[in-house]
Formats: C-alpha cells, sequence, structure tokens
C-alpha cells in the first residue's frame, strides 16, 4: 500500500501511467461494433454514415431531439469543468443534475451531450452539432492540459477520494464513464483525435487511481455504481490496440455479478438495474474482444433472463430503478416508477450486440418492441424526455425542463434519439439482414449498392425495399418476418410471391442475383393479442401486432410541475394514489376499429375504452395493463 495520501497520489498517478511500457496485443476484433468489420462471421451494423432516414415519424423525432440539443451552450456545458481546473469561467451554469453542487455534474454536459453530437454529426450529417461537439472536446482538452495528471471532470478527486475511503458519494466512475463515452464517440463517429487523446489520458488516470489499492478494496469500491466504465476501456483498447487499457477495464469487473450469471442463476433481485445493464454491456465487448466465451454466456443469460423473467409488455424493466421482485413474479409491482428510461435505452445496446454472434431474431424483435413502445413517445414536442415509464392505471407521462434537470435519462434520449438508423441494417460479407421497418435509405459504397426502405409502418403492415445496384451481385438479403405476425405473411421479389416462406420469429433469406431496379416487398399482417404480466395471469396488456395498446383516460396535466418536472427530482410530486386496472369484459374485448389509423376500442365492465398505441399518447392519462376475469380468457386462447 502506498504511503502517500490520496490527494497526493492522484496528482502523481499519472506520470507514472505515462512511463508505463505499452504492450501491443493481438486482438480478436479490433474494431468497435459500430465501425463494421467486413469478413468477420459477425453479424455488424452499417457505419452510421451510410443509412439516412426517410420521411416519417422518426426523421420528425429526430429533428425535434437535434432541436433541443441546439438550445444548449458549450460556454454553460463547460463552466464546471473549468471551474474544477481553475479556469475562469462566468457562463451561467445549467441546474437539476448539472447543478455545480450536483455529484453527478459533468455526466450530460461533457458525456452525453458529446455521444449525441457525434451521433446526430454522423446520422443525419448535423454540421452545427458536430461544431459544438468540437467545441466542448477543445474545452475538455484544456481542462486535462490545466489538471496535468490526465484527469477530466466537472467535481474535483475529492469524490474519488471519498469513494476509496468509503465516505458517502454518489458515483463518480458512473460520471467519468459517460465523459470517456463521449469522446471515443467524438473520435469514431467524426474523427476528432483530440477527443481519442483525452480519452486515453482518462484512461491512464484511472489505472493510477487503482495502483496501490487492494482486490478487497476495489470490488468495495465496486458496489458504487460505475456506468459502463469497463466498456468505454474496452472500446478504448481495441482503438487503439493497447493492452494496457484492457487491463484496466478488468479493474472494473465484478464477480458477485458476473460469476452467477455466467453460471445461469438470476441473483439480480434487489439490485439496481440501470447500475447493472452497462457491466454487462462491458462483458459484452470482451467477448467481441478477448474471443473469450463465458463473457458471451453472461450477456446471452442475462438477456434472456430479464427480458422473459423480469420485463413488462413495454419491453423494459425495473420499478424504483430496482428489480424489487424475484424472477418471473411482476404481480403487484405497477406504478409510477416503472420501466426508467435509460434502461431500455442499455438493453437496446446490449441486444443488438448479441444480435451480431448469431443473428438470433429474437433479440431484434425485441429491440423493435422497445423501440415502439418505450423509446418513441418519450420525448415531447420541446424535444423534453420522461425519466419513469408509469405502468399503473391513470398515470401519465411527464418530462424533465430544459435546462433544470438534466437527468441520466435526458442523456441518454439525447442519444436514443439522435441514433434511429444504428440497428435498421445490418451485414456478414456482403450480405444484408434487414432488421427493423423504418423508413430509411442504406448507401453501401463499397458494394456500389444502395436500398430504400419506404414504410409507413406500423400504420402500414409491411414494407418496400428498392434496390440500386451498378452492377448485379450474388447475395442474401435477410429480412427480418417478426414474430407477431402471421402465417398470412407474404414476400415478393419484383412482385411475385416467393413461394417459401419463414415462419413468424426468423428472418428470411433470399439469395438470388440482385439487379439495379430490383423491389421485395413484405407484407406483415398485426392481430391483437394480450400478454400476461409475469407471474399474474390475471393481468395482461394489449398488443396489436409489436404495439402496445393504451386506453385513453382522458385529459391528463399538459403544464405544470406534474407534467414538466421543474428541478432534478424523478417523479411529480403529490402524485395520487393510482387507479384500479380496467376490467376487460367479454371474449372479444378488444377490436379494430381503423388498422391504418390505429384507432381501437376495448369494452370494459361498466366502460368502453378508446385504445391508441402507447408512443401515440402524448398527454392523456393512460391505462396499459387490464384485469381478466379469467387468466385463461386472453384474445389468444
Ligand atoms: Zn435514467
Amino acid at each position: 500500500m502506498t504511503t502517500h495520501s490520496r490527494r497526493e497520489f492522484l496528482k502523481m498517478s499519472a506520470g507514472s501511467a505515462a512511463l508505463r511500457l505499452v504492450t501491443p496485443v493481438a486482438f480478436t476484433s479490433s474494431l468497435p461494433a459500430d465501425t463494421g468489420e467486413p469478413g468477420s462471421s459477425r453479424i455488424v451494423p452499417f457505419p452510421l454514415s451510410s443509412v439516412r432516414l426517410g420521411p416519417g415519424i422518426f426523421a420528425e423525432q429526430a429533428e425535434t431531439n437535434a432541436r433541443y440539443l441546439d438550445s444548449l451552450t458549450t460556454d454553460r456545458l463547460l463552466h464546471s469543468f473549468r471551474l474544477t481546473a481553475g479556469i475562469p469561467s462566468g457562463a451561467t451554469p445549467y441546474k437539476g443534475w448539472e447543478d455545480p453542487t450536483c455529484e453527478l455534474r459533468g455526466h450530460f454536459n461533457g458525456g452525453h451531450y458529446l455521444s449525441a453530437a457525434a451521433l446526430a454529426s454522423a446520422t443525419a450529417g448535423n454540421s452545427v452539432l458536430k461544431a459544438r461537439g468540437d467545441e466542448v472536446v477543445g474545452g475538455l482538452a484544456q481542462c486535462q492540459a490545466k489538471n496535468g495528471n490526465g484527469y477530466v471532470s466537472a467535481f474535483p478527486t475529492t469524490l474519488f477520494e471519498h469513494l476509496q475511503e468509503g465516505k458517502p458519494v454518489w458515483a463518480p466512475f458512473y460520471t467519468y464513464h459517460k465523459i470517456m463515452a463521449g469522446l471515443l464517440d467524438m473520435y469514431v463517429l467524426t474523427g476528432n483525435t483530440d477527443a481519442l487523446k483525452v480519452a486515453e489520458g482518462m484512461a491512464q488516470w484511472v489505472d493510477g487511481y487503482f495502483e496501490g489499492i487492494s482486490d478487497e478494496q476495489r470490488q468495495r469500491m465496486l458496489r458504487t455504481e460505475y456506468g459502463g466504465m469497463n466498456e468505454a476501456l474496452v472500446n478504448l483498447a481495441a482503438l487503439t490496440k493497447k493492452q494496457q487499457y484492457l487491463d484496466t477495464a478488468r479493474l472494473f469487473e465484478q464477480p458477485s455479478i458476473l460469476d452467477p450469471l455466467a453460471a445461469r442463476r438470476d441473483e439480480l433481485t434487489g439490485l439496481h438495474a440501470n447500475t447493472n445493464v452497462p457491466k454487462i454491456i462491458g462483458a459484452a465487448r470482451m467477448y467481441e474482444v478477448t474471443g473469450d466465451r463465458r463473457y458471451r454466456r453472461i450477456a446471452e443469460y442475462f438477456l434472456e433472463e430479464v427480458l422473459t423473467a423480469r420485463s413488462y409488455a413495454i419491453g423494459n424493466t425495473s420499478l424504483d430503478e430496482h428489480w424489487t421482485t424475484p424472477a418471473g413474479e411482476l404481480k403487484g409491482s405497477l406504478g409510477w416508477t416503472n420501466a426508467e428510461c435509460c434502461v431500455a435505452y442499455n438493453l437496446m445496446k446490449l441486444e443488438r450486440l448479441v444480435f451480431g454472434w448469431m443473428g438470433d431474431v429474437r433479440w431484434m424483435d425485441a429491440y423493435e418492441r422497445s423501440m415502439f413502445n418505450c423509446r418513441l413517445g418519450t420525448q415531447n414536442a420541446q424535444g423534453l424526455k420522461q425519466y419513469f415509464f408509469p405502468l399503473a392505471t391513470g398515470y401519465w407521462r411527464a418530462y424533465h425542463s430544459a435546462e433544470d434537470s438534466f437527468w441520466c435519462c435526458t442523456g441518454t434520449g439525447v442519444e436514443e434519439f439522435a441514433k434511429f438508423t444504428d440497428t435498421i441494417y445490418f451485414h456478414r460479407g456482403s450480405d444484408v439482414y434487414v432488421n427493423q421497418f423504418i423508413a430509411s435509405t442504406l448507401d453501401w459504397k463499397e458494394e456500389g449498392l444502395k436500398i430504400v426502405q419506404s414504410t409507413a409502418f406500423p400504420r402500414e403492415q409491411g414494407t418496400t425495399l428498392r434496390f440500386t445496384s451498378a452492377q448485379p451481385k450474388m447475395r442474401t438479403v435477410h429480412v427480418r418476418i417478426p414474430s407477431w405476425t402471421t402465417a398470412a405473411a407474404e414476400v415478393k421479389v419484383n412482385g411475385r410471391p416467393l413461394e417459401a416462406l419463414a415462419d413468424p420469429g426468423s428472418y428470411l433469406a433470399i439469395r438470388r442475383e440482385w439487379k439495379d431496379g430490383d423491389t421485395i416487398s413484405v407484407v406483415l399482417p398485426m392481430e391483437l393479442r394480450t400478454e400476461a404480466l409475469a407471474g399474474d395471469d390475471t393481468v395482461a396488456a394489449a398488443l396489436y401486432g409489436p404495439l402496445v395498446l393504451a386506453a385513453d383516460l382522458g385529459a391528463g396535466p399538459t403544464d405544470g410541475p406534474s407534467k414538466i418536472i421543474p428541478d432534478g427530482s424523478t417523479v411529480p410530486k403529490g402524485l395520487a394514489k393510482a387507479d384500479a386496472l380496467p376490467k376487460a369484459a367479454g371474449a372479444d374485448w378488444v377490436t379494430v376499429e381503423s388498422a391504418g389509423e390505429l384507432r381501437f376500442k376495448a369494452g370494459a365492465e361498466g366502460a368502453q375504452y378508446d385504445l391508441l398505441p402507447m408512443y401515440k399518447v402524448p398527454d392523456q392519462k393512460y391505462g396499459v395493463y387490464w384485469q381478466m376475469r379469467d387468466g385463461k380468457k386472453n384474445l389468444n386462447s
């Protein structure tokens, strides 16, 4: 153990890290998932710059998000970073979780903001946000130079000393991770090389910080939320091919979390959901970079378990931010504080990684479920985002304030709404995977191939893909046939129906020589069904295709503190008790009024309700779950 005080040690540590011998190593994969990898056996996403959204709800939502990001100014974002580094700043600080007294300050301003700016630049060519991102990177580089030890944060190292000393502290590494991830996104997605240098300095500071700390003490420290530190460091190792960062990534591994998952044991009850999903994303990246299959088993089991035994119909999990009930037992867990939005963001990130290993359609079905039901709709017209997703009856959506909240979910929200294109198409070699039905254009320059996907999905029950190519080429196009569709699903190539059709819940592989002007048209009939709450088959949600339907329960608040939460708190004050679940009445209690307009009716005891897809509910009070008279008498039984 070192005999220096923690404060002296932190000042010295970066110097010693910089002198360390850096050994290049052979990685099984040198690239992070988002950059693609021709020739690999993995199915990988296309670079974000090669996919553009077409007209429709996703493009509109992305623009609203970009306008919100554009309303924030770099001097205000950098304020606390500058003060911490001893650089004067007269800017007005943002508030909430970015207040100069908040222990998480910097998580959004120097982290999520950078990721979102990089994503908006890569997915939509947003040059204004790219320039703002560059300014913030420049500001962080200045702060790092002034700090002189690699450290970059909007709070001083005292919080890291508290972590080491076991004193109360919120989550310093959580915030540090967001900043590293933002810098890496600016490097990978926009080519800002200064961002990579700053991230490397930050990683070296971490290495020095843990020097002299025993394994036992480190494990105690890891009980405090640390975001995806392991993921950021493994990504840095892959990008730079430097072994030292992989070693630093391993410092953030917790046997107490990973060992049970590796043994396929669910010991998640009582744990904080959003603290733990990023650790598993880090494990998934460790598998991709090191080839160690234990990490893969951990990620696959975790995802399967959380999605099947711990998730709600909307495709998200948790109550009061935790897994509060035993696996498979969500009975009695409907409230205001369900399904923190960050958790869906992180689960989807994990799903797209795990999908790449085997092409298992389940993960893309799950991705779609979350995308349409708990990501779309969680942003209002001003670009403000939701934190919790109430699932008890009679509640409504509430959003953060523009400048006085800056929740974690503000951060993951601005990222999510800037990256709708990232999972629509994947490829393996020259074969293409069509995963999501979103109007968009794939421009695959290396292959001289363009695919334009035209669809008003989910108002339209299907999609059309048109190919433009310089040269005809033999390749396989894999089209997802979702598990929710019916045997009447149909795929036509150039207007002719295919004789064989893959079953719902699989990818249809169409191998042929694809020529300029070829089209694939896909019809995916939707039907009504119910899905019981895990552990209670007397409570169920109604779905139509991938869409969770919500009962319109009348006007909710449209402004004021119960709609726009004015500060850093995440639940409106003085919230009334939820209503009782409506009781479904009759065998065919839900009917389709208009498939094109996505309007439905539901019969309940003593009332009839209008139903609409959850994502189309902006202000009304709503109900997602129903009391079934008899658990066995669901729509699909
Ligand atoms: Zn959150």
